[in-house]
């Protein structure tokens, strides 16, 4: 990849757009920054940003310390109780929909960047870009739309329920979605009227910084979105432990899940929202249409690599059909491309990082170890990039590691039951609770086994169809709150009752 070094702007390539000014720098305002200028880390210091096809480095980026958090707060601070507190929701609105309209004007260029610096097909990428452009839109949307309320308690009191902003949120995203977890996270936010100063992964920086040079161009106040560049244990810690915090929002693993909450609960007990793990059963009934089941299993476990919260790593087969089953999905797996990100036929890339993929390797030869079958895959792909085959499991027990823990690759383990009841014990064996699927003709049991399992999303007869239209997060280990829909923007309003008296008769 062919780079100049500037001074905040250098200029990159990707195969897909050719040349283009990628910011490195964090954008924050505060007094001597203005107008949403990108500018250095206080500490001066940068670090390099890896291509997982490549294993090259692309470029390197400057890093937050614990300083610049705080000149990014005091930024979002001074916004939210200026000129953003006295700017209208529809005007909040509007700046939301432009912001969307320049995702998409800009729509081949996020996702070259995003290909580039995660690793992920580009025609994937398009699609979280173009899904990241709707939730955006969708929350301008909602921003003249939250409402409170008036409720009788009796004749001398007038009540009225208001839903205020929190103020100055913290948002920390994961490096599997950049772009789309970084829609999720504003839109509701600054819909419901807050600040926030949002942190990218140190994995995949590249694309929020683009995507920060776009907030600028729709016109937001400086102060009002500020974006950082940083590692988890520096500046995603100072973010969960600042005393001018109020709220916190987090999607990544369930291990980190708790450090933020204790470093919420230990500091200035901000409001925490949380999106983590998940080791999402996938339940095919002998009754499925086959093909189709596979496909979305398929679709389930090795869409973005594996690197999905809500991926169908556990697949749960009726015993009647369980060797048709195996073979067929061999076939299926097999067929998928893996590959350069820019290839038109790949669908899957290599995994984000070496840690990754050490990690994701560890657990393959785990489950060899323990004893389970490896009936596809189970090996590097090619000798340069982060690329490992599609990989099956089968001839497992639900003591494994691999059956129990996130593995987040393109692995899955598939294991029999015999009734329904089987089938419902086997998908709740876990302490995760982010996502399931049923695939049967029959309504009867799509509804049991939908309502019996405990996970936030159940899908039927299809898998991760997510829409910003409907909520998603997690039951047990898998979250807190929800993302999306209208309950996302609960996350990021506090709701304040006025109860006036009426008349003026002496109390007591
Ligand atoms: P993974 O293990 O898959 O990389 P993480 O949950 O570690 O996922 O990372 C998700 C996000 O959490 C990243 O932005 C990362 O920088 C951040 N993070 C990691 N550790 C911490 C921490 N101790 N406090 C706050 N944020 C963190």
């Amino acid at each position: 990849m062919l780079f100049i070094m500037g001074d905040l702007n250098i200029k990159l390539k990707t195969p897909q757009t050719g040349e283009y000014d990628q910011p490195t720098g964090l954008l924050y305002s505060h007094h001597s920054f203005i107008n949403n200028e990108f500018v250095k880390g206080v500490d001066g210091k940068t670090f390099e940003v890896i291509n997982p096809t490549t294993e090259d480095v692309i470029c390197s980026v400057h890093e937050a310390s614990e300083k610049d958090v705080d000149i990014a707060v005091s930024a979002a601070r001074k916004a939210f109780e200026g000129s953003w507190k006295t700017t209208t929701p529809n005007e909040r609105g509007r700046l939301l929909v432009k912001l969307a309209d320049l995702w998409e004007k800009n729509m081949d260029l996020l996702a070259s960047v995003e290909a580039l610096d995660n690793g992920k097909a580009f025609t994937m990428a398009k699609g979280d870009i173009s899904a990241g452009a709707n939730c955006l839109r969708y929350y301008g949307g909602w921003a003249d739309k939250i409402q409170g309320k008036v409720v009788d308690t009796n004749a001398e009191t007038f009540n009225y329920i208001k839903k205020e902003p929190i103020g100055v949120c913290g948002q920390i995203i994961p490096w599997n979605f950049p772009l789309l977890m970084w829609s999720w996270k504003i839109g509701p936010a600054i819909a419901a009227g807050n600040t926030v100063v949002l942190k990218t992964a140190e994995q995949t920086p590249l694309g929020g910084l683009v995507a920060a040079a776009l907030v600028k161009e729709a016109g937001f106040p400086p102060g009002v979105i500020n974006i950082i560049s940083g590692f988890g244990k520096v500046a995603g810690a100072a973010i969960s432990s600042h005393m001018d915090i109020d709220k916190v929002a987090f999607t990544g693993s369930t291990l980190v899940g708790r450090t933020i909450m204790k470093a919420a609960a230990g500091s200035n007990l901000k409001k925490v929202t949380l999106e983590l793990g998940g080791k999402s059963p996938n339940i095919v009934f002998e009754d499925a249409d086959i093909d189709n089941a596979i496909s979305w299993v398929n679709f389930g476990i090795y869409f973005n690599h594996g690197q999905c919260c809500c991926a169908g790593s556990r697949i749960i087969v009726q015993d009647t059909i369980y060797d048709k089953f195996i073979q067929r999905f061999k076939e299926r797996a097999a067929q998928n491309n893996v590959g350069d990100p820019f290839a038109k036929e790949t669908f899957q890339g290599p995994q984000v990082s070496q840690l990754q993929f050490d990690r994701i390797m560890g657990y393959i030869e785990e489950g060899k170890k323990a004893g389970a079958t490896v009936e596809t895959g189970g090996k590097r792909k090619g000798d340069k990039g982060y690329f490992i085959e599609p990989t099956i499991f089968s001839n497992v027990t639900e003591d494994m590691r691999i059956v129990q823990e996130e593995i987040f690759g393109p692995v899955c383990t598939v294991s029999k039951f015999s009734t329904q009841e089987e089938a419902i014990k086997i998908g709740n064996n876990t302490n995760y609770g982010l996502a399931a699927a049923v695939h049967t003709k029959n309504l009867n049991t799509a509804i049991q086994v939908s309502n019996a399992l405990k996970a936030g999303t159940v899908w039927v007869n299809q898998y991760n169809m997510l829409s910003h239209q409907l909520p998603f997060g997690g039951f047990k280990e898998s979250g807190v709150g929800r993302e999306l829909g209208d309950a996302a923007l609960d996350n990021y309003i506090q709701v304040k009752t006025v109860s006036i008296r009426l008349g003026d008769a002496l109390f007591g």
